[in-house]
C-alpha cells in the first residue's frame, strides 16, 4: 500500500529561497578579482539571482543547456549555481587548472552554450576559443569599468535591469542541474551529472553530517575551489543551515587566508592538506591562530597525523573527511562522538588519521579481488565501492567509463583500497587507480605515459606517486631506454610539455633496465612505488 503524503520535487532554487526568508541576514563575503572584499546577504544574493535568471532567459539560455563557469570562490560564482539550476540549466563547472587539450575536450564534450569567466583566466579563453563550439556566448564575471577588450558580454549588465524575483519553474527532480569532470584514469576527463534531487539530498546529509560548522551564526571558509566537486556543497549546504561563506577569491596563500580568516572571523576552513601547510607555516610565523578559528575539514588528500596534531594542540578540530567527485562528494566524515572527545590527544590522532564514519545516505563495501564481501575488522583490505542516493550511476555520455564503474550488484567502484573496522571508521590504505593526485588535482599517470611511449628511444615507461611533503604526491618518470640508446631527459620533458600543464608535469625522471611486472604480466607500480618510495625529487 502505497503512502497518501505530498510529492514536491526537490530542488535547488528552494534552499535559497529559504535562506532568504529564514536566515536573510547571513552573509556571503567575497575576496573579488577587482581586488576588494564584497560583502551581501542571502536576501540580496536571492534578488540578483533571479536577476541573472531573467538576464540567462534574455540570452536565450533554456532547460538542460550546458553553461559552464571558469571561476574562483565568489559571489557571482555562487550566483551563477542558483540561477542556471534554477531555470533547469546545468551548471558545468570547469577546472582552470586543467591543460588546453584536456579543457577544450571538456567544453565539446559538454557541448557547452555559455562560458561565464574571471577576469583573471580570460587569456585562456582568448588562447583556445577557435577551438570551442561555434556560437559560445563568453560572459566575463565583472562590471562595464573592468571588462576587457572583445567579443564578451558584461556580467553586470546581464543583470541590470532585470526583475528581482523570478518564479522558478518545478520540474522532475531527476533533471540536471550540476556537471563537473574529474580525471579519467585513461584517456579524457569524465563527467558526474548531478541532479536537483541529489543535490538537495546532499547538503541536507552534509548539515546533519558536519552540524558543528554548519549552523546559523557560523562563518565558514570554502577553500575547497567551486570548480571541483561544488566546493564540497557548501554552497548549497551553508544556506540551508543559516552558515555564512567567506569566499577567499584567487588568493590562497597562508598569509592571505590567516587575514581573511581573522578579519572575517571564520569559524571552519574546507580544503586539501596541501593549503593548510601554507596556513600552518603563517600560524607559525604569527605565534597563534587566527581569532575565532576553531574547526577544519581537510579532504581531498589523506590528512597527514602531523598535520592532525598540529591543529588539535592549537585547538582546532579537525574533521578528516573522503568523498568523490562521483559522489556529490561527501562519503565520509571524522568528527569524534562525545563519548570519545575527552580522549588525549594522540589517541584522538590515531582515530582521526582514518578517513572517518560513513554519512548516512552513503554505503561503503569493500571487496576483494573476486568481489567477494571483506568483513570490517580494520585488517582485511579491498576495494571500496558505495551506493546511495548522492552518487552517480553512470558518466555523462561515457558509455567506455560506465562498463567499468559499477559492479553487477550495481554498486560503484571509487577505485580506493580501504579497511573498515568495526566500529564503521574507513581507512583508505592504498589506490587503485592509476591516477596521482598533486595539490589536490589529479594527473593521469596512463596519459602520461601514453605521450613518453611515442619516444623512439623509449622501450618501456612508468609514472609513478612519489610522497612529497608539500604537493602530497609528484609524478616521476621512470623510463626504461630502447636500444637505440638512452633519450635526453630535456627531450622527454619537451614531448610532454605539449599536451600537458605544467604542474603536471614529472618532477623528475629515473633510468631502469627493465620494469617489474605481476603475476599478471602488468606493470607493477606498486612494487615501483616501494622501490622509489625515499626517492628524492629536485627542488
Ligand atoms: P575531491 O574533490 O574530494 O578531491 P576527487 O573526485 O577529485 O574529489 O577525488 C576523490 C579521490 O581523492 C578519492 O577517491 C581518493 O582517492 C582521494 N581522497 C579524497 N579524500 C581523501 C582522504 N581523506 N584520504 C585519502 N584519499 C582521499
Amino acid at each position: 500500500m502505497l503512502g497518501s503524503m505530498m510529492m514536491r520535487p526537490l530542488k535547488i532554487a528552494d534552499i535559497l529561497t529559504f535562506a532568504a526568508e529564514v536566515h536573510p541576514t547571513a552573509e556571503i563575503v567575497s575576496v573579488r578579482t577587482e581586488g576588494d572584499v564584497h560583502r551581501t546577504t542571502y536576501a540580496e544574493t536571492a534578488k540578483r539571482v533571479a536577476q541573472l535568471a531573467h538576464g540567462l532567459e534574455k540570452q536565450g539560455a533554456k532547460m538542460g543547456d550546458r553553461i559552464a563557469t571558469l571561476a574562483w570562490n565568489g559571489y557571482r560564482h555562487f550566483e551563477l549555481y542558483y540561477a542556471i539550476s534554477g531555470i533547469g540549466a546545468v551548471c558545468h563547472t570547469i577546472n582552470p587548472r586543467l591543460s588546453a587539450e584536456q579543457m577544450t575536450y571538456i567544453v565539446t564534450h559538454a557541448n557547452d552554450t555559455m562560458l561565464f569567466v574571471d577576469t583573471t583566466f580570460v587569456p585562456i579563453v582568448d588562447g583556445l576559443r577557435s577551438q570551442w563550439p561555434e556560437g559560445l556566448k563568453v560572459v566575463v564575471m565583472t562590471d562595464r569599468a573592468h571588462m576587457p577588450e572583445g567579443d564578451y558580454l558584461c556580467y553586470e549588465e546581464l543583470l541590470e535591469g532585470q526583475p528581482e524575483t523570478h518564479d522558478w519553474p518545478d520540474f522532475p527532480e531527476e533533471t540536471a542541474a550540476g556537471l563537473c569532470y574529474t580525471s579519467g584514469t585513461t584517456g579524457n576527463p569524465k563527467g558526474t551529472l548531478y541532479t536537483h534531487r541529489s543535490t538537495v539530498l546532499h547538503a541536507m546529509m552534509v548539515g546533519l553530517s558536519l552540524p558543528a560548522a554548519l549552523q546559523p551564526g557560523k562563518r565558514i571558509l570554502p577553500v575547497v575551489p567551486l570548480f571541483h566537486v561544488n566546493a564540497w556543497g557548501l554552497p548549497y549546504s551553508a544556506p540551508l543551515t543559516g552558515a555564512s561563506l567567506i569566499f577567499p577569491g584567487a588568493a590562497l596563500d597562508g598569509p592571505s587566508l590567516f587575514k581573511l580568516m581573522e578579519q572575517e572571523r571564520v569559524f571552519s576552513a574546507w580544503g586539501v592538506p596541501t593549503v593548510w601547510l601554507g596556513l600552518q607555516g603563517e600560524i607559525e610565523a604569527q605565534g597563534r591562530v587566527p581569532e575565532g578559528f576553531g574547526d577544519v575539514v581537510i579532504g581531498g588528500s589523506a590528512a597527514p597525523a602531523s598535520m592532525i596534531t598540529y591543529f588539535e594542540s592549537h585547538g582546532v578540530n579537525v574533521c578528516h573527511a573522503w568523498g568523490m567527485t562521483e559522489m556529490s562528494p561527501v562519503g565520509t566524515q571524522g568528527n569524534l562522538p562525545d563519548h570519545l572527545d575527552d580522549l588525549p590527544v594522540d589517541e584522538r590522532v590515531a582515530i582521526k588519521s582514518k578517513q572517518g564514519r560513513r554519512v548516512f545516505g552513503v554505503e561503503l563495501k569493500i571487496v576483494d579481488e573476486d568481489g567477494n564481501r571483506l568483513p570490517h575488522d580494520g585488517v582485511a583490505a579491498g576495494e571500496l565501492y558505495v551506493r546511495g542516493n548522492t552518487i552517480t550511476s553512470g558518466y555523462f555520455q561515457n558509455d567506455d567509463a560506465n562498463a567499468e564503474a559499477f559492479d553487477n550488484e550495481g554498486w560503484f567502484g571509487t577505485g580506493d583500497v580501504a579497511t573498515i573496522d568495526r566500529h564503521g571508521y574507513l581507512n583508505i590504505t592504498d589506490r587503485a587507480k592509476d591516477l596521482i593526485k598533486s595539490g589536490g588535482e589529479w594527473i593521469s599517470s596512463l596519459d602520461l605515459e601514453n605521450t613518453v611511449m611515442a619516444h623512439p628511444k623509449v622501450a618501456n615507461c612508468a609514472v609513478i606517486a612519489v610522497p612529497h611533503e608539500k604537493w602530497d604526491e609528484r609524478p616521476l618518470l621512470v623510463v626504461v631506454p630502447s636500444p637505440e640508446g638512452r633519450p635526453e631527459v630535456a627531450e622527454l620533458m619537451a614531448l610532454l610539455e605539449e599536451h600537458f600543464a605544467k604542474w603536471q608535469l614529472p618532477d623528475d625522471v629515473v633510468f631502469a633496465d627493465a620494469l617489474p611486472l605481476t603475476a599478471t604480466g602488468k606493470v607493477s607500480k606498486l612494487t615501483l612505488r616501494k622501490t622509489y618510495a625515499d626517492h628524492r625529487l629536485p627542488d
